[in-house]
């Protein structure tokens, strides 16, 4: 039974029961009800009904107590990514007086007891369970490498299916593999190089105010190559707007081609492009050698299913979220 449940709209209540009375493997009931309980802290139903309900919970950690719960799950299999920290501390409490040769009044075998029926803990187990799968999965080649997401998508307990602009795909892996293309990386001839020329000195003149500024009101927040990737969307957005639609908007991901390493995992982003060529504006202009960009171009269609079936903020991805609620709308100045 979990303790301290937070207040739940009615869907995310409805799939917490089913969860509850799932009978397979333990294992597998915790992740189905973290993910559950995860979905429900960024569900914005959930939100509203917690608003001034007062939730127990520490607001911080200090550093030494994490190192003390490793020390503690050492040899377990265990990480304590996967507890609140409320209980990372008791954790740390119980190191401690092993330590000091006291009493502990509390055991690991009494937190994992506890950590089962804590909200936070369940969530945190699920997201770190998820990613530690992540993580396994093979890298040898771009394509495989996304089969193996969307299979770990489609399989992984309790992960809830993104909505794409296609019912039958249930994340965007599986939609980019289904619909997506290869855009071309290659030089861009005199007439193309004249016209981006100063659309990307702007740009780079914008990056820098943001630098200066720290980045308030702006959207670049660190230099290429180095590029927060999730100001893509929203420089992207901005390049196809302010060229008159010249410079198409494209999103998926880019990667190498061959045996991506983990810190180049697939990331979904944007970019431009111009006569099928990619222009990346995070990267100063060219797609970079080396990656492979493959995405969906915002073609009339797709961009008005995209305002019809899925309004969002400005800035935000477009690919993920079809049919979802509709909590959010374009800005009424800058809608694309
Ligand atoms: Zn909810
Ligand atoms: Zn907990």
């Amino acid at each position: 039974m979990i303790r301290n449940l937070p207040p739940l709209c009615p869907e995310h209540a409805s799939l917490l029961q089913t969860s509850e009375r799932f009978t397979g493997p333990h294992a597998e009931k915790l992740l189905r009800l973290g993910g559950i309980l995860h979905a429900a802290d960024e569900c914005y139903r959930c939100a509203l009904l917690r608003r001034g309900v007062e939730i127990p919970a520490l607001e911080s950690l200090n550093g030494e107590d994490r190192n003390e719960a490793e020390i503690l799950l050492w040899g377990t299999g265990q990480s304590s990514d996967g507890y609140c920290f409320d209980h990372v501390r008791q954790l740390a409490l119980i190191t401690r007086a092993a330590r000091k040769g006291e009493p502990t009044g509390a055991s690991l075998a009494r937190v994992n007891a506890e950590a089962e029926e804590c909200p936070k803990c369940l969530s945190n187990r699920w997201i770190h369970e998820y990613l530690l799968a992540g993580s396994k999965l093979p890298r040898t080649d771009l394509f495989e490498h996304l089969r193996a997401i969307a299979s770990l998508k489609a399989t992984f307990p309790s992960y809830p299916p993104e909505k794409t602009p296609r019912p039958d795909c249930r994340s965007l892996e599986e939609y980019l593999l289904k619909e997506g293309r290869l855009f071309l990386i290659a030089p861009f001839d005199a007439s193309e190089r004249l016209f981006l020329e100063p659309i990307v000195s702007d740009f780079e003149r914008r990056r820098k105010e943001a630098l200066e500024n720290q980045g308030k009101g702006l959207f670049i927040s660190c230099p290429p190559p180095y590029s927060d990737e999730g100001s893509s969307f929203e420089v992207a957005q901005r390049a196809c707007l302010e060229s008159g639609g010249k410079l198409h908007y494209v999103e998926g991901v880019a990667m190498p081609v061959k045996a991506p390493k983990r810190h180049e995992g697939q990331i979904h982003r944007a970019w431009n492009c111009l006569n099928e060529k990619v222009v990346d504006l995070m990267r100063g202009g060219p797609g970079r050698a080396g990656l492979a960009y493959l995405g969906i171009l915002l073609d009339e269609p797709l961009r008005a299913r995209v305002e019809r079936e899925a309004p969002r903020t400005y800035g935000d991805p477009v690919l993920l979220g079809f049919g979802a609620s509709n909590l959010t709308t374009w800005d009424s100045e800058e809608s694309m």
